[in-house]
């Protein structure tokens, strides 16, 4: 029996299989979710479908809904967070600020507004450009920050006027069923549906006839059947997916200062972040020390159970992804690479790996030119800074990346060369509601956040008027 229920149609729904979720520090199976079946999602875009025409009338109405669903999230359920921590892996402490800031998201897109443009006003015409919802969006998000990346698709399509599908991912499905569970009796009914699933359930959704949108985040792998999906029916995509950036450290630096704040940058949620730093390059005038620096904090941190008190990073949170970090350590090892901190599994269960930093690593060994997503960094030295921000380039992702240097205006002089959605100076993961987030090339399609997400959930139309 499943512990916590779909929410189709405002109601509850059991689901008719059920599915296990594993606790990745113990790597035991702790809850069980319902397996949505293809007839259980008929029913949830149905449900939507049917709610769009009086859900998209009056924003007034939604602003209201929504404000009320950040205020019920601003006191969550007790067990909302450990449940987090259970399901993903990261402390507690973590956890909870994951939850505080879904409803800070929540209720800061409330007040966010649908702009008309009057382009000409005069004695012989009106003509006003105004934005419509789309319809029902299919949301999907990935394991990492499920509550969050999941409000970051909730919020903005409610508010522009489109009712949705929620699914979030088969490894990390409780929070979001409880998040529908919360918001049930607070949102019309069909307005926000929310499903548990596998990958297939996914791909049901992209193929499904009833959503004129598709608002995935996860790896570029999917991201692009996603968009060939998509395509045959026109649906809308926003492309929310990896990332392989670069932090580049300039000589004028005060390296200790800089090597803590980058550690933070790249093992932030044991390096399972979108836009963490994963892969730095260091000028050679301070790159032993920023490297001996970074290696101290590592064997420093305190790795273990979320649950437990004192706690800086948690696990991994699935075996493939514990799996695919060792496998890219040691192809890095076998490439001549040193690991200076870490580079090996920790205690007998669970999915923890020591936070690793690598040297005499270059670029082409996989774990420089691929998305890591976990709790290893390579560490590389560069002589003239025209040469990192070209190898800092050297990539099909484009997400975000970071310089740091002492001069504030030549470090943004360097961040602006580079290709990317975000380019940050002496701070990397500054993002907020307010900035639209995206990437380049493919680290997506698309933006999520702030005026610029919002208009992501909508369609333009031109109203024309002859006086
Ligand atoms: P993933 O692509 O494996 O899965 C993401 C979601 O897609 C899951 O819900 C999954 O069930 C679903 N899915 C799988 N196959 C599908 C299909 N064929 N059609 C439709 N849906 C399908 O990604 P993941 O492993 O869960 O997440 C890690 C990745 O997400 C990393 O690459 C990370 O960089 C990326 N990510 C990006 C952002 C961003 O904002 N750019 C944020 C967080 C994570």
């Amino acid at each position: 029996m499943a512990e916590f229920t779909m929410t189709i149609n405002g109601k509850p729904v059991a689901g008719s299989k059920t599915v296990g979720v594993i606790n990745p520090a113990t790597g035991k199976v702790f809850a069980q979710v319902p397996d949505c079946s293809k007839a259980e999602l008929d029913q949830a875009m149905e449900a939507a479908q049917n709610a769009f025409p009086a859900w998209s009338k009056d924003i007034n109405v939604r602003r209201k809904v929504l404000g009320d669903c950040a205020a019920a999230l601003m006191s969550p359920p007790e067990g909302l967070a450990r449940m987090l921590t259970m399901e993903q892996g990261k402390p507690l402490d973590k956890a909870s600020q994951e939850v505080m800031g879904t409803a800070f998201w929540c209720q800061y897109t409330s007040t966010l507004d649908l702009p008309v443009e009057v382009v000409q006003d005069n004695a012989q015409s009106h003509i006003e450009v105004r934005r419509r919802p789309l319809g029902v969006v299919a949301a999907i998000t990935p394991w990492n920050y499920p509550i969050m990346l999941a409000m970051w698709k909730i919020a903005p399509a409610l508010l522009a006027g489109n009712t949705v599908v929620l699914k979030p991912s088969p490894f990390t499905p409780i929070t979001s069923l409880m998040l529908g569970e919360i918001l049930r009796d607070i949102v019309p009914p069909g307005v926000l549906n929310v499903i548990s699933g596998g990958d297939e359930l996914g791909a049901m959704m992209t193929t499904h006839k009833v959503p004129r949108k598709i608002s995935f985040t996860g790896s570029v792998e999917t991201g692009k059947k996603v968009a060939a999906a998509a395509a045959p029916d026109l649906k809308r995509v926003t492309l929310e997916l990896g990332g392989n950036d670069a932090a580049i450290v300039l000589p004028d630096v005060d390296p200790k200062a800089v090597a803590e704040k980058i550690f933070w940058g790249a093992f932030e949620n044991t390096g399972q972040i979108c836009s963490a730093i994963k892969r730095v390059y260091v000028h050679e005038k301070v790159y032993s020390t920023v490297l001996e620096t970074l290696g101290d904090i590592a064997k420093g941190v305190k790795v273990g159970n979320g649950l437990e008190p004192g706690v800086q990073l948690g696990p991994l949170n699935n075996k493939p992804q514990f799996e695919r970090v060792s496998e890219l350590v040691e192809d890095a090892k076998k490439h001549g690479a040193k690991i200076v901190a870490g580079g090996n599994r920790l205690g007998g269960e669970g999915y923890f790996f020591a936070p690793t930093i690598v040297t005499e690593i270059s670029d082409g060994v996989r774990l420089v030119d691929e998305e890591q997503f976990g709790p290893a960094l390579p560490v590389m030295p560069y002589k003239d800074v025209e040469d990192a921000v070209r190898r800092a380039n050297a990539t099909t992702y484009g997400l975000s990346g970071s310089v740091w240097g002492s001069d504030a205006d030549r470090a943004a002089e360097v961040a602006k060369q580079l290709d990317c959605g975000s380019a940050w100076v002496n701070q990397h993961l500054a993002i907020a509601p307010n900035l639209p987030f995206g990437g380049a090339k493919w680290s997506g399609i698309g933006v999520e956040n702030g005026p610029w997400g919002l208009l992501g959930f909508t369609e333009i139309q031109v109203v024309n008027v002859v006086k």
